[in-house]
């Protein structure tokens, strides 16, 4: 009998609806079938996937469902104040990276040099401004104490994004960074789902680098006295955004 029920966690597949999965995911969906459903049916499935999956990482990023971290690949250079985290097999929808120890770690670009992962925790103390490259990840959840190499990340697929409040560098809302003073916008997901997105009035500048390429976002409202770049918000002949002040 075919397969109806894929849990987005461990991948393990059910043909009727199952209470919890062995990983811990409960939140279960009705697969659609990309070749026979509509297109809108079929988004309307992925994204509810996502969605649960996004509250699943939540909850283990919480201590609410305990999670195996993944197995690492460290590169530990004694001569070297930090340990680099090179690779982390799990090969799972949720990858957990955590490194306990008294120095302080960096998760470098191709730690997620698997292409599973959708949803990745990092409780690490920095991690690199390429670590998504060539990823799939679509949620990142930031650890209490991690930091992003000049705040932003170069290319990515994030939809939802979260950082731990207490977080001494960041903090975030509605899936957008600021810094932890709220003063500075630092990193708008590229996958985020809006269309318009009004810059909170707390905000006094927008870091030159925060929006890179947000492939729906078409209008953004922003405080006349808040500083920015203009041309940040030109892509190319086809995609600009518009401003509107307010
Ligand atoms: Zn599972």
């Amino acid at each position: 009998m075919k397969k109806l029920f894929c849990c987005p966690v461990c991948y393990k597949e059910y043909e009727s609806k199952p209470e919890k999965c062995d990983c811990g995911f409960t939140d279960f969906i009705k697969e659609v079938d990309y070749f026979e459903e509509s297109r809108d049916l079929y988004e309307k499935y992925e994204n509810d996937l996502l969605f649960s999956l996004y509250k699943f990482t939540k909850s283990v990023f919480y201590g609410k469902i305990p999670y195996t971290p993944d197995t690492l690949d460290i590169v530990d250079n004694p001569s070297n104040k930090e340990i680099y985290i090179k690779g982390a097999y799990g090969g799972r929808g949720l990858s957990l990276v955590e490194l306990t120890g008294n120095r302080p770690c960096v998760a470098d670009d191709g730690i997620l040099a698997f292409d599973k992962t959708k949803a990745l925790i990092v409780n690490v103390d920095e991690i690199t401004s390429n670590l998504l490259d060539e990823s799939q990840v679509k949620i990142l959840f930031l650890g209490p104490r991690c930091r992003i190499e000049n705040n932003h990340l170069l290319r990515n697929s994030i939809r939802y994004l979260s950082v731990h409040s207490a977080n001494p560098y960041y903090y975030c809302e509605d899936n957008v960074l600021f810094t932890k003073d709220k003063r500075t916008l630092l990193f708008y997901p590229n996958y985020k789902k809006e269309e318009e997105y009004r810059v909170p009035s707390y905000v006094t500048s927008i870091e030159k680098s925060a929006f890179r390429y947000p492939f729906n976002l078409k209008k953004i409202y922003v405080g006349k006295n808040v500083k920015f770049d203009k041309e940040m918000f030109v892509f190319n002949d086809l995609k600009h955004i518009d401003i509107v002040y307010i």
